[in-house]
C-alpha cells in the first residue's frame, strides 16, 4: 500500500514508498543550504542520496538472504524516508540463527563502508578526508570527488547506528539473541523493548535541545519501533501453540449465491454478523465482506444476486492451523475475517473480533485454553 515497486532481487519485490521522495527533498535543501553553487549542492545531496539508499538495500538484502537461508520468508523490502525495512513473514526460531541474521546488515554496510574507504585512499591524496570534514562541518564547497569519503562515512555511521543494542535497530535483535540463551524469550524482548524506547527518549530530548527536526522524526521511529516489536511478542507469546479450532465462530449464518444482496442486509441488521461465507450445499464458493455488501449496494442495488459480488479468490485456514500464523497472515492482508474449511467441507469463520476475544481471554488466565508445543 502505498508503494511502488522498482525491481525484483532473488524473488524479493524492492518498493519505493510514496513518502520517500520526502528525503530526496530534504537532501537537497539541506545540501543546496549555504553552498556558493546552491544547485550543485543540491545536485550532490540528491545523488548522494540515491548512492546512500542503494546501500540500504544491499544491507536489507544480506538480512533477508540470511532469513531465507534460516527458513523465514521475506515479504519485501520497502524504501521510506529514513531508511530501509524487510518485511519477513516468518523469522528464524533460534536465538543463533536470528543473532546471524541480525548481524548480516551492520556487517554489509560495515564492509561497504571499509571499502569505500580504501578506494578513496586508492584515488585521491589523503588530505581529501580532511578537506572533505571541514566542508561537511563549515559548509564549504562540495566537489564530486567528495562523494566516495561521503558514502563510506555514512555506510559506517549506518553500521554503527544499527549496531545499538536497542530495538528496532538490528543491536536490539543481537541483544534479545543472546539475552534469549539464558532467559525467556518474552523477557529478553521485554528488556532489549525498554532499552530501546530509553533510547528514543534520549535522542527526542537531544533532538528537541539542539532543535534538531531530523533527530526528533529518528526518536519517533525508533519508539514507535520499539513498541511495536514489543507487542508483536506479547501477541505472538500469548497466542503460542493455541490451533485456529479453539477460536472460531462454529456455526455464522451463510448465505447462497442466487440470494439477493438484501438478504445479507437482513441479517446484518438482525444480528452481530457483517461477513458472510457464501456456500452452495455445504461447500463454500465465496466470502461476501462488509465492504462488499457496500460496494454491491452502491453499484447494483440490493437486488443484485450475491455471487456477482462476493469474493471469489480469498485465504482460507484450517482447524489446526497456528492461531499466530494466522493472525500474521491476516494483518498483512488487512482481512477482517477468514473462512475455516477442513477437507473442502466449510466449518466456520475465524473473525478479528475472535482473534482479540482469544487474546484477552489467554492473557487473563493462560491455563484456559489448553496448549499445543
Ligand atoms: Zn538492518
Amino acid at each position: 500500500m502505498g508503494s511502488l515497486k522498482l525491481v525484483t532481487i532473488k524473488g524479493i519485490p524492492v518498493r519505493i514508498h510514496i513518502t520517500f521522495p520526502l528525503i530526496l527533498l530534504w537532501a537537497a535543501v539541506q545540501f543546496g543550504r549555504g553552498q556558493s553553487n546552491v544547485w550543485q549542492g543540491a545536485l550532490f545531496g540528491v545523488v548522494v542520496t540515491l548512492l546512500l539508499f542503494i546501500c540500504v538495500v544491499l544491507h536489507e538484502l544480506a538480512h533477508s538472504l540470511f532469513a531465507i537461508q534460516f527458513g523465514g520468508r521475506v515479504i519485501e523490502i520497502t524504501l521510506l524516508p529514513l531508511g530501509g525495512v524487510a518485511q519477513m513473514e516468518r523469522l528464524p526460531d533460534r536465538p543463533y540463527q536470528e543473532l546471524l541474521m541480525a548481524l548480516a546488515g551492520p556487517v554489509t554496510s560495515g564492509v561497504i563502508g571499509v571499502g569505500l574507504a580504501f578506494l578513496t585512499l586508492f584515488l585521491f591524496p589523503l588530505r581529501i578526508w580532511t578537506d572533505f570534514l571541514r566542508a561537511l562541518s563549515s559548509g564549504g564547497k562540495l566537489p564530486w570527488s567528495y562523494l566516495l569519503p561521503y558514502l563510506a562515512v555514512t555506510n559506517l555511521f549506518l553500521a554503527g547506528f544499527n549496531l545499538l543494542p536497542a530495538f528496532p535497530m538490528d543491536g536490539g535483535r543481537v541483544l534479545r539473541a543472546i539475552l534469549a540463551t539464558f532467559m525467556p524469550y518474552g523477557r529478553a524482548t521485554a528488556l532489549a523493548v525498554r532499552v530501546g524506547q530509553a533510547l528514543a527518549w534520549m535522542l527526542g530530548l537531544l533532538g528537541l535541545f539542539g532543535r534538531d527536526v531530523f533527530l526528533i522524526l529518528v526518536a519517533l521511529f525508533v519508539y514507535t519501533g520499539a513498541t511495536q516489536e514489543g507487542r508483536l511478542v506479547q501477541l505472538k507469546t500469548a497466542l503460542a501453540g493455541l490451533r485456529v479450532r479453539q477460536a472460531y465462530s462454529h456455526s455464522p449464518q451463510a448465505v447462497h449465491p442466487e440470494d439477493p444482496l438484501s438478504r445479507a442486509v437482513d441479517l446484518m441488521l438482525e444480528g452481530f454478523q457483517s461477513d458472510f461465507p457464501v456456500c452452495d450445499g455445504g461447500r463454500l464458493v465465496g466470502m461476501l465482506t462488509r465492504n462488499g455488501v457496500l460496494r454491491g449496494l452502491r453499484e447494483y442495488g440490493p437486488q443484485v444476486p450475491i455471487h456477482t459480488v462476493m469474493l471469489r479468490e480469498f485465504p482460507i485456514a484450517g482447524p489446526e492451523d497456528d492461531l499466530f500464523d494466522i493472525q500474521q497472515r491476516m494483518s498483512e492482508l488487512g482481512a477482517e475475517v477468514v473462512p475455516v474449511v477442513d477437507a473442502g467441507t466449510f466449518l466456520g469463520l475465524l473473525t478479528r473480533q475472535d482473534l482479540e476475544e482469544a487474546y484477552r481471554l489467554v492473557t487473563a488466565y493462560p491455563a484456559l485454553l489448553p496448549r499445543r508445543r
